[in-house]
């Protein structure tokens, strides 16, 4: 399948969900660690910004570019496997579905990946990306390795012993331009997944079973609806199931149901709201029933490529999660906001990373990830106020890459290693090469 590229003919930066463009002074395609370096000094001698563009799949402005838009897809470098240390070292720039491919060649996989593989390697650490599972942290946390070139041009490796590295993980773009990441992997291997049914209205309080219950779990039902799916997926040496209706079912979804179904009933739902609450109802009955099927571990974490839509999400410390869960299922009192798009759970591992919305620090807790979704109809930016509205008094970090109107004053008490990243963020790109409107909000300066 073509992946989406965030360069449109005109030479704007289009991000994927359409909503966040910009016009770039120059679009840089390095092709070298010595030309990345080059182009670096060159924006810094002329006081101006560099913004490296992974593969646009963020909703927040934290990949839009002011000045210089630089790709590193030209920049292919090797991709190499440490058998004796389950490592793979990779290209920033390369796509994870690349990787996820070289890695099955090698009878090897990540031991985590999130709904879809379309993202850069280095593009999908900056914001934290996460699948669903409290025994595996979030994509940052395979991190053992990182070489960047800083703001100053200067090329920097960061290695495993280097307390740095908890700053490169989740780096929000802002430490330098990633150009090459070592990864842990493990043995590539068959993962079962279980599909079954629970009342949305249950879903609070079961909440902390559901999450120790499998490898992998996650909780997601159609806004409005009355009836949640629990996915889970546990390892098997079972062979593949029903290859050929799996893969019939799951070009259905994307072909049919995601590109002309759904778009067809959300314009329905966007003209007459009224409608939205029984439509999702009807949708969600059609979705009833236990389903199971086994196949590649990666594969079967991932979802059809879905419609286009607005995403937002919060991250809340998991004793928090029955209570938070509650207050956004009240928000759907009566009817409105008119939401046609699910509502998902997902459940990270603490890690240590100083700037991961699942860093333990001071909170002590695994994470649990909540998000809202929503197509961009008249209730959409309503519904995400009403969400953080609901979200913030409880502490809740949003994820990077998704929606956030947050500044610096509110994300720093709720990042007790704030500082220490602004302060690294000093000493590699002290004329905020990397800087820009997005980054001068959530960090600050
Ligand atoms: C359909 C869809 C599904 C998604 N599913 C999930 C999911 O399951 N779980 C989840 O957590 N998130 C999910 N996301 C969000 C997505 O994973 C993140 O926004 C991710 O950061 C996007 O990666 P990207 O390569 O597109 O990076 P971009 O959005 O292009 O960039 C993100 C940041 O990384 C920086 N950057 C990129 N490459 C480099 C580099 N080489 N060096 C330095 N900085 C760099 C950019 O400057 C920017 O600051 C999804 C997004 C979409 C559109």
């Amino acid at each position: 399948m073509k992946l989406a590229s965030p360069r449109d003919r005109a030479g704007r930066f289009v991000n994927w969900a359409r909503t966040e463009t910009s016009t770039p002074s120059e679009w840089s395609r390095p092709t070298t660690e010595g030309e990345v370096a080059h182009a670096v000094d060159r924006a810094r001698a002329a006081g101006t910004s560099v913004r490296v563009i992974g593969a646009g799949h963020s909703w927040s402005r934290i990949a839009v570019p002011e000045a210089v838009a630089m790709s590193l897809d030209a920049m292919a470098g090797d991709v190499r496997v440490d058998d004796a240390r389950q490592t793979v070292t990779v290209p920033g720039g390369m796509r994870l579905r690349d990787l996820s491919a070289h890695l099955l060649r090698s009878g090897l996989s990540l031991p985590i990946v999130g709904s879809i593989q379309a993202q850069t390697v280095a593009g999908a650490i900056a914001t934290g990306t996460h699948g669903s599972s409290l025994t595996h942290g979030n994509l940052s946390s395979l991190v053992t390795a990182v070489r960047v070139v800083a703001g100053t041009g200067e090329v920097v490796d960061i290695g495993r012993d280097d307390e740095r590295l908890n700053a490169l993980r989740v780096h929000l773009g802002a430490l330098g331009v990633v150009t090459r990441v070592t990864l842990r992997v493990r043995a590539a291997g068959r993962l079962h997944q279980l599909i079954e049914h629970l009342p949305v209205e249950a879903v609070p309080d079961a909440l902390p079973e559901i999450a120790a219950s499998a490898e992998y779990v996650k909780v997601w039902w159609l806004a409005h609806a009355s009836s949640a799916q629990v996915i889970r997926y546990t390892r098997t040496d079972d062979p593949v199931t029903r290859r050929p209706a799996a893969a019939t079912s799951r070009w259905i979804d994307e072909r049919v149901m995601h590109r002309s179904v759904f778009p067809a009933l959300v314009r329905l739902q966007h003209r007459r709201p009224a409608v939205t609450a029984g439509i999702n109802e009807r949708l969600s009955r059609m979705y009833l029933g236990a389903a199971s099927q086994i196949g590649q571990d990666a594969l079967m974490l991932n979802t059809p490529m879905p419609m286009r839509h607005r995403e937002t999400e919060a991250a809340v410390p998991m004793g928090t999660a029955p209570e938070a869960v509650r207050r956004v299922l009240d928000l759907f009192q009566g009817g409105r906001p008119a939401v046609s798009f699910p509502l998902e759970i997902r459940f990270v591992r603490g890690d240590d990373a100083w700037m991961s919305p699942a860093s333990v620090q001071d909170r002590g807790a695994d994470t649990c990830q909540i998000g809202a979704y929503s197509t961009d109809g008249p209730d959409c930016t309503s519904y995400f106020d009403a969400f953080w509205r609901v979200m913030r008094p409880l502490g809740a970090r949003p994820h990077w890459g998704k929606e956030l109107d947050h500044t610096a004053d509110e994300l720093r008490p709720l990042y007790c290693h704030m500082d220490r990243f602004t302060a690294l963020r000093d000493q590699l790109d002290p004329q905020r090469v990397f800087g820009g409107e997005f980054h001068s909000r959530v960090l600050g300066r």
